[in-house]
């Protein structure tokens, strides 16, 4: 039976409501994810993914997104992609029908409109609202630092072994134009091998790139860990040599070829939503203990 894991209490409640009745269907893994994330790209009230997500410093929304295939390791990524929806759809985009792997900026939004998207204003009235507070307060400017949450990132595994993982996200509210945080970046954001099961992050991209979270927690499975193990010791590595990580939040979460779930944090508490053996539930996952 498939297996989906995807971030966060409010975005996953949203993805999980969309991308699971297709897999009741039977719809392959790839499409069931990339309908859970449009759903939450599109939704207005998620404010970190899509529409009416918190934009950069300059007032203007820029999008990542990834997607990879365990198969064959093909992959495509969009970064700071202004004005389009959905931004995971021009990432598998950028892997069904490019060579590439990652377009970027003004190029990438070229990219999608040539291939039959429509540019459109994705800031609501609450962002811009959002946005004009932040601007005018220093108090408030310290209180959105690293105030990075909420980014949908969905895993999953279906018939005898074979693994997708996919990320979107709006990055880090207020951020400085042009920031890419991890979760376009294969291997930080994401990672799937058919080898060894996915990965996938979510939290302070900066310290998750640094860390190759996605991939190292793949690898760390391809040793012979189960998912939990291999999220642990991740997150594990990260506390002891990033830091940035203690005080922040950094989440690894990861599937692996014997069905078994698992995520780690390094400070706070993480939802993980979990649908298996056709069943959907959330679970708490608090500061992992060095
Ligand atoms: N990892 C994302 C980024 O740094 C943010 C998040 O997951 O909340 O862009």
């Amino acid at each position: 039976m498939p297996t989906l894991l995807a971030t966060w209490n409010e975005p996953g409640q949203v993805v999980m409501d969309a991308a699971v009745p297709l897999i009741r269907k039977g719809l392959p893994m790839v499409d069931c994810i990339e309908a859970g994330l449009t759903a939450a790209e599109d939704d207005p009230n998620l404010i970190a993914i899509g529409r009416g997500s918190l934009p950069n410093a300059d007032g203007e929304l820029e999008l990542d997104a990834s997607i990879m295939d365990g198969s064959d390791l093909s992959a495509g990524a969009v970064c700071a992609l202004r004005g389009i929806l959905p931004a995971i759809k021009v990432a598998r985009w950028v892997k069904e029908r490019t060579p590439h792997v990652m377009l970027a900026g003004d190029q990438a939004r070229r990219f999608a409109i040539e291939q039959g998207l429509k540019p459109q204003n994705l800031m609501t009235g609450e962002a811009v609202r959002r946005y004009d507070e932040w601007k005018d307060s220093p108090e408030i400017q310290e209180r959105y630092v690293h105030s990075v949450r909420d980014t949908v990132t969905m895993i999953g595994l279906e018939g005898s072994g074979h693994f997708t993982a996919a990320s979107s996200t709006s990055g880090w509210s207020f951020k400085l134009p042009g920031r890419v945080g991890d979760s376009p970046i294969i291997g930080a954001g994401i990672y799937a091998d058919d080898e060894a099961g996915a990965a996938g992050a979510t939290g302070l991209g900066e310290e998750l790139w640094k860390a190759c979270a996605s991939f190292r927690t793949v690898q760390n499975m391809k040793l012979g860990m189960s998912a939990q193990d291999a999220c642990e010791e991740t997150i594990r590595h990260m506390l002891r040599r990033q830091p940035h990580s203690i005080e922040n939040t950094c989440v690894v979460l990861a599937l692996d070829r014997n069905g078994n779930h698992g995520a780690a944090v390094t400070h706070g508490l993480f939802h993980l939503w979990v649908h298996k053996d056709g069943v959907t539930t959330v679970e708490e996952h608090a500061t992992l203990q060095p």
